[in-house]
């Protein structure tokens, strides 16, 4: 067995220890469960597909082979990720899952499922999930993700391994975009502080000009909404909503590219069946997420820009999550507006938390403008 821990887990950035877990773990033989816990944006899903590649591996984790790329890739017939279907995973997702993990591996030596926002399972769905994670068999391993810890049945969480995740620390953040991407210190320092703990954010800002711009526009958006009329307000919703949309399609299109170059990789009709099935669940559940991701930056762009209003008034400019911006908001921060400040990173931190429901994005968004301009009133 050769375990190659830095090709799976170089990418998780400021985890030292989920990783020391996931290593042991793979080194000293692996529980059937394991629960990935912490903030949104650190790395959660990507561990844990670094981790089910390790169970499928036939070297035990090499990282390389074609078997530990696929994984990652998310199309490999063994490894099932599955997400909520609209609000909820509901009983009957369970049930294919108790289903399909019965059945012997397609060609790895293991079944892995791997659930996301597994706080999303309801109580029957849980309940129909417990005796599988009670009694799994001998070749499946289920991994599950949450932001939402306190969320999930307390009976799920004791059956399961916790690896705790954490938010990234600033300098780790630095250390990595300076080594992975062609940055000034300057850049470096602003996108590790603006991705506040999420290395793949951080990376995306550092590589990504389309990124950049897309930033430089909602930290406008935010410095305009003291003087927007009523009616600007709510173009400004309707754009941020486009504009989440199209991240949608654009990482959807992405996803159907790869999926017609990759058509040959298949063997027989029934794992191609499966591979197929994988990428249509891989491209809804993207899309899914490439909006959910779309939507945390809007609001952490927005409370972000708030509080570095709060943080310069008050003279501690170096605490500033926006570095770069630092002469636009010495400009615009009074000492005087602190508690205006604050209020309106509240009434983001409020839409963030609506938000975690179903609700009608496009009225909690122009709520969430109309009382960041309340907040700021003069
Ligand atoms: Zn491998």
């Amino acid at each position: 067995m050769a375990i190659c821990a830095d090709a799976l887990f170089g990418e998780l950035v400021g985890q030292r220890r989920a990783r020391a877990i996931l290593e042991r773990a793979l080194e000293t033989g692996p529980s059937h469960a394991y629960l990935f816990s912490g903030p949104p944006g650190v790395g959660k899903t990507e561990a844990a597909l670094a981790f089910a590649a390790a169970l499928c591996c036939n070297e035990g984790g090499c990282g390389v082979c074609p078997v530990c790329r696929r994984v990652r890739e998310g199309i490999h017939p063994d490894v099932d990720l599955v997400s909520p279907e609209g609000t909820f995973i509901t009983v009957a997702q369970i049930r294919e899952i108790n289903h399909d993990t019965s059945l012997r591996p397609f060609e790895s030596r293991s079944r892995v499922t791997i659930i996301t926002e597994a706080e999303a399972m309801n109580t029957e769905a849980a309940n129909a999930f417990l005796k599988t994670l009670e009694e799994p068999p001998p070749h499946a391993y289920f991994l599950l993700v949450t932001s939402a810890l306190e969320r999930l049945l307390p009976t799920i969480v004791s059956r399961c391994q916790r690896v705790a995740f954490q938010q990234a620390p600033a300098p780790e953040l630095e250390a990595y975009l300076r080594g992975c991407c062609a940055v000034t210190d300057l850049e470096a320092k602003s996108f590790a502080r603006a991705s506040e703990g999420s290395p793949a954010y951080a990376r995306r800002l550092a590589e990504s000009a389309p990124a950049r711009e897309h930033r430089a526009q909602l930290i406008n958006w935010a410095r305009r909404v003291p003087e927007a009329s009523f009616y600007d307000l709510g173009v400004a919703a309707d754009e941020i909503l486009a504009s989440l949309e199209h991240l949608g399609e654009e990482r959807a299109a992405e996803l159907e590219a790869a999926r017609e170059r990759q058509r040959d990789w298949a063997g027989d009709a029934r794992t191609r069946n499966r591979i197929e099935k994988l990428y249509d669940q891989r491209i809804k559940r993207e899309r899914r997420r490439a909006q959910a991701d779309g939507l945390a930056e809007v609001l952490r762009v927005f409370a972000g820009w708030y509080r570095d209003l709060a943080t310069v008034a008050v003279g501690a400019e170096q605490a500033a999550l926006n570095q770069d911006y630092l002469y636009e908001l010495r400009d615009g921060a009074f000492v005087g507006m602190v508690p205006g400040y604050l209020g309106a990173v509240d009434a983001v931190k409020r839409a963030q938390e609506r938000f975690r429901y179903n609700v009608d994005a496009k009225c909690t968004l122009e709520d969430m403008l109309l009382a960041i301009k309340e907040a700021l009133l003069p």
